[in-house]
């Protein structure tokens, strides 16, 4: 076997720390819903890559559309000129979006959706006929993460990540997270009174008037542990934003294209933002792609009182990029062409009775499910709700553990991630399960 030497790679959000340095594995392929290292051993990829690859991997009708536009150009600016598959895919997104959102702002990470969508919220607050130039703080949410550019990491709420930069950040207001199992107000879920309804209208009472934007990661607050808002939040955020004039922001970077259960979490509680950021699953994994989907309001106040503010000061190299659009388009096609969506609601079935069954095991605090994204969260001691001291550490093992068992999964500090494709097979919901109950218990006994 040809030795492969890893030192000049600095891989992002990996400890140093030997724990976790010694164990990383080198992917050289993937096929379906595998992965396959330079050993040649195969991995359920339980986590679709980095909650992108929705339809797994090598998908060959999104290959060939890779390869098509391939033949043709592989970038080209859009800077002045505009290319076939980024105009096509903007009318598809369009289509499929909450109505309303009707332009398209391309970008290449989640990252950076999230920062066009401040920039483009702010500078319409500031230039735009609407608009109320005394509006220039952002509300945000505790627990919340939206990328890690300084403005995304300025709204970001997990101070894990952004705490050092503190001192590079602008300034906002955050929002307590309607986190049930650890309730911020001190309540149990099956008794409170929705105190974070009240809290959320008290921050919007208070700051709404100096707001330009709430941010949210609608439904799922994904990197912070799967946390599920309750029923009704993001509506009831929503009518707040209309009735303080505030814009609103939907993150559906980690939760669109499928992995709540529905194409976009917003459809879940009918609403429409007024921006939504897109990245990760937009492309199925292929190629870096994001998009900012703003809607007729607030592309026309950039039409602007004053001649030099008719634009947005915002314009990547690499925008709009061809075959990153083919694929996306390749991926939209995929999900009609193969009635993904129907496809999935008896995954979602099966992955629900599989877990309700872990929720049996000693040190399984709570078991969070929508779609099919899921958080496990462990508990040293499930009466009292006590972490275990070594959150992340144990968390890691689990994950570490559930290799010997071929399957990939990810832990966010002592909250284990399951994210797979939509493609996954019930059999491989089963091993998926298997692998992941018994990786907890033979680390937590
Ligand atoms: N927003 C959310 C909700 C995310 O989950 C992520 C990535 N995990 C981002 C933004 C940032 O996306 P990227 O890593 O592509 O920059």
């Amino acid at each position: 076997l040809q030795t492969i030497d890893r030192t000049n790679v600095w891989h992002p959000f990996t400890q140093m720390a030997e724990w976790v340095q010694q164990d990383q594995l080198i992917i050289e392929s993937g096929k379906d819903n595998w992965l396959i290292d330079t050993e040649g051993n195969r991995y359920l990829d339980g986590i679709s890559s980095l909650w992108t690859n929705v339809h797994g991997h090598c998908v060959p009708e999104i290959d060939n559309a890779v390869q098509e536009q391939l033949g043709k150009i592989a970038h080209t600016t859009m800077l002045g000129l505009a290319n076939v598959p980024a105009t096509e895919l903007a009318k598809r997104l369009v289509d499929i979006l909450p109505q309303g959102l009707t332009r398209v702002f391309y970008s290449d990470s989640g990252s950076t959706a999230v920062e066009v969508a401040l920039k483009i919220a702010f500078q319409f607050q500031q230039q735009a006929e609407k608009g109320d130039p005394n509006r220039i703080k952002f509300i945000s949410m505790q627990n919340s993460y939206h990328g890690d550019t300084i403005g995304s990491v300025a709204v970001g709420g997990m101070d894990l990540f952004h705490a050092t930069y503190k001192h590079m950040l602008f300034q906002g207001e955050k929002v307590l997270s309607p986190y049930c199992y650890r309730c911020p107000f001190g309540k149990e879920k099956a008794t409170c009174d929705h105190e974070c309804f009240q809290h959320v209208e008290d921050v919007l009472s208070e700051h709404g008037s100096t707001a330009a934007a709430f941010v949210i990661e609608p439904l799922v607050q994904g990197a912070a542990g799967q946390i599920m808002h309750p029923e009704g939040y993001l509506a009831h955020v929503r009518e707040l934003c209309t009735r303080h004039n505030v814009l609103l922001i939907a993150d559906e970077v980690a939760v669109g294209f499928g992995k709540t259960g529905t194409m976009f979490a917003c459809e879940q509680e009918n609403i429409t933002p007024d921006i939504i950021c897109l990245a990760k699953g937009i492309s199925a994994g292929y190629l870096p792609l994001a998009a900012t989907v703003a809607s007729e309001e607030i592309y026309n106040g950039f039409l602007g009182k004053h001649e030099e503010f008719k634009t947005f000061f915002h314009g990547h190299t690499y925008t709009g990029n061809p075959l990153a659009c083919a694929a996306a388009i390749a991926n939209l096609d995929y999900f009609e062409n193969n009635n993904v969506m129907e496809k999935l609601q008896p995954k979602i079935a099966h992955l629900q009775n599989r877990l309700n069954a872990m929720q049996e095991l000693e040190h399984v605090g709570e078991i969070r499910i929508r779609g099919i994204m899921t958080g496990i969260e462990l508990v040293k001691d499930k009466g009292s709700k006590a972490s275990f001291e070594a959150a992340a550490k144990i968390g890691h093992r689990v994950c570490m553990e559930a290799r010997k068992y071929g399957v990939i999964i990810r832990n966010l500090g002592d909250v284990i991630i399951l994210m797979p494709p939509l493609s996954i097979s019930l059999s491989e919901i089963d091993l998926l399960c298997d692998a992941t109950a018994k990786a907890i218990s033979t680390v937590t006994e």
